[in-house]
């Protein structure tokens, strides 16, 4: 018989997977780790019982937080800072580049990071690579000391309830602007924009981070495990586009081979839905 892994993403409509075995399991001192294996996406990551990543589709969310300010900023970026992401998956995907120098990874739990490294290395792999610097702190706390340092900061965080509640704030995200250098990039995962609590998560957020930067522009992926599929993702500079200013010709010269992620997809993402851009409009405006 299967054990069932349940996560409701309305109070009536919600994502069920037969599972195989429960490899993990844990309390933190920030929140509830567990680790499944399953038949359909493999290994899976939940925190406090909700969906992190899973073996089978982790892919599109990492590439598209990470190949997509790459491809916008090429060879300048040469420090990165990401905040949460301790599974390990941005760090895999920004250690492809051999132009940065230094990765700076700001994770609350320490046992996220010990529980990937042994149950999922094939997103873990490269958290050990000499340039990436494990910093296990509040990453709300370690941005108010952070002034023009970084190229690309990646807000891989947890939903914006529990540790990861204050990386969704105002006083958050005009920290980053100030930890940015004039010409970096913010990216951060910008919740889903179907069902209404996702939605209004959504727009509190682009709120947030539109009053925080001169350029905030939102794309989408298509994420199976993640509330709707239907998962945005937000870019916020000084100025720098994320169509306009893609070198598109430079990404493309590096051959990197992605599974979800090319220049044309690129373009194609900041393209939003009427019913989205609506959504975000309603924000920008107040
Ligand atoms: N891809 C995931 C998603 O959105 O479902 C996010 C994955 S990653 C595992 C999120 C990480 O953010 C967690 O490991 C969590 O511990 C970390 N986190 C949450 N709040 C944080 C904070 N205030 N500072 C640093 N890391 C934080």
């Amino acid at each position: 018989m299967h054990l069932t892994f349940t996560e409701m993403h309305t109070p009536t409509v919600g994502l069920q997977i037969a599972v195989d075995r429960q490899l993990y399991t844990e309390q933190s001192d920030f929140q509830r780790i567990d680790v499944f294996e399953c038949e359909e996406f493999g290994r899976f990551l939940t925190l406090d019982g909700y969906m992190m990543l899973t073996e089978r589709d982790e892919f599109i969310y990492h590439e598209m937080m990470v190949h997509v300010p790459l491809a916008v900023l090429g060879e300048r970026v040469r420090r990165v800072l990401v905040i949460g992401g301790g599974d390990g998956g941005c760090v895999r995907e920004l250690t492809r580049y051999d132009h940065i120098d230094r990765i700076d990874l700001v994770e609350i739990d320490e046992r996220v990071v010990a529980v990937c490294q042994e149950y999922l290395p094939s997103v873990a792999c490269k958290l050990t690579d000499p340039r990436v610097h494990l910093l296990y702190q509040d990453g709300l706390k370690y941005i108010r000391h952070v002034e023009d340092a970084y190229d690309l900061i990646i807000i891989d965080s947890t939903d914006p309830f529990g540790p990861g509640e204050g990386l969704f704030t105002m006083e958050f995200y005009g920290n980053c602007y100030k930890a940015l250098k004039a010409d970096g990039v913010l990216v951060n995962q910008h919740e889903s924009p179907f069902y209404k609590g996702d939605a209004q998560a959504c727009q509190r957020a682009h709120k947030n981070i539109v009053h925080s930067f001169e350029l905030s522009r939102v794309y989408q992926a298509h994420i199976p495990t993640y509330p709707s599929g239907h998962w945005l993702f937000g870019f916020s500079s000084r100025g720098i586009h994320p169509v306009r200013d893609l070198k598109a010709g430079w990404w493309n010269s590096l051959g990197l081979e992605t599974r979800y992620y090319n220049t044309n997809l690129h373009k194609g993402a900041f393209y939003l839905p009427n019913y989205v851009q609506k959504l975000l409009e309603k924000v920008e405006e107040t």
